[in-house]
């Protein structure tokens, strides 16, 4: 019998080519006179003409974020924040930059517009993550939500290849998760399977046709919904996984979600039926686990996904670490996770 609680999160979505001209007139509409704009170093050109766009309301620019958000990073675009009297900031690029806005905001209590850049969807969430002698502490916080996000595909245009797959894989990677939920309801299930086929239609054309705005356009779409549900439901296995192999290992993000997602499909499918059948029709084969999961793994390879851990800086000795720290926390999956199963999964990662 269906029974949920359907607690939505206020969002402001400005969506479309070339809207990123409306990046001003969003800041002013929240009040705001005195952004500072966040980025990370290699972006430092594309956040400086950002910033000469917005004139005025600009105090200045700090491109030094980083993944998973080192606390002096944070501290320094904090101090540099305060220094600047800034009285909001806009994050410019993927979930490291949105990351690092999300720690001012926590810091200070500004308000954040982001201008998301690659498919990891962290715009959409209230949840933050610092990281200090090489532990990652996250949390949730609705004052961290960005206020307004302004999706421009355009500014998607420039995102590798390689990094386009993976951070589309690992966008998915939420979309399945909240599939299969805890705390799922008929809307994030909509959101969800939605997001999964927009962003596995358009991929294939994003790797073929990188600069093609039809395909950045519906895998930035696939991305809005796939990080909207990922802030509205309880993630599982999969990014509990991703999470320690990132954290304890310092494996790339992207990446490792695109390396895991198929083999924690493979355990999850049989007990979540719900969303074998989305994902059956996301991606137009049967509802039954094995050819979903079959499909899933060869849309990856088809798309030049990595495959395995190994090649990511994972040790094999590690292995065993992982085992045991995953099964230290508890949290929902609806498969059971033993020992056994586990240590199978990521030897078969690996
Ligand atoms: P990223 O933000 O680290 O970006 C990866 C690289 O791509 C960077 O060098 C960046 O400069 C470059 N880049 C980004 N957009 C580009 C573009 N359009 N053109 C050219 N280069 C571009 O990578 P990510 O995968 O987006 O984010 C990973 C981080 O986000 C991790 O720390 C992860 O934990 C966090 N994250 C958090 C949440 C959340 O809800 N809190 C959700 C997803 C990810």
């Amino acid at each position: 019998m269906t029974s949920f609680v359907h607690d939505a999160l206020p969002m402001r979505v400005v969506f479309g080519p070339g809207r990123l001209a409306e990046l001003g007139d969003e800041v002013a509409r929240l009040g705001l006179g005195r952004v500072l704009v966040l980025g990370t170093p290699p972006q430092e050109a594309a956040l400086r003409a950002i910033a000469d766009g917005l004139g005025g309301r600009a105090a200045g620019v700090f491109a030094g974020a980083r993944q998973h958000v080192p606390v002096e990073v944070a501290g320094a675009a904090a101090d540099r924040a305060r220094e600047l009297g800034a009285d909001g900031c806009v994050v410019v690029g993927g979930g490291s930059s949105v990351g690092l806005g999300k720690a001012v905001a926590l810091r200070h209590g500004l308000p954040v517009v982001a201008v998301p850049t690659t498919y990891a969807g962290s715009e959409m969430t209230p949840i933050w993550g610092l990281t200090e002698d090489g532990v990652k502490r996250t949390g949730r916080a609705r004052a961290v939500l960005p206020r307004t996000v302004v999706y421009d595909p355009e500014l998607t245009r420039t995102l590798p290849v390689g990094l386009s797959v993976t951070s589309g894989l690992n966008a998915v990677a939420h979309a399945v998760e909240a599939l299969w939920a805890p705390d799922g309801t008929p809307i994030t299930a909509l959101m969800a399977e939605e997001g999964a086929r927009a962003l596995l239609s358009a991929l294939p054309g994003v790797v073929a046709w990188p600069d093609d705005l039809d395909a950045r356009s519906g895998a930035l779409q696939g991305a809005w919904l796939c990080g909207a549900v990922l802030g509205a439901t309880t993630m599982s296995l999969h990014h509990k996984l991703c999470h320690v192999l990132g954290g304890s290992f310092d494996l790339p993000h992207a990446e490792t979600h695109a390396v895991v997602l198929p083999h924690v499909v493979a355990h999850n499918a049989p007990a979540a039926p719900a969303a074998v059948a989305a994902l059956g029709r996301a991606l137009g084969v049967a509802a039954d686990p094995d050819t979903v999961t079959e499909a899933l793994r060869t849309r990856a390879r088809e798309l030049g996904a990595p495959t395995s851990l190994a090649p990511l800086g994972m040790p094999r000795d590690g292995l065993p670490v992982v085992v045991e720290q995953v099964l230290a926390a508890p949290y929902a999956n609806p498969a059971p996770v033993t020992r056994e199963s586990l240590s199978a999964l990521l030897e078969a990662a690996y």
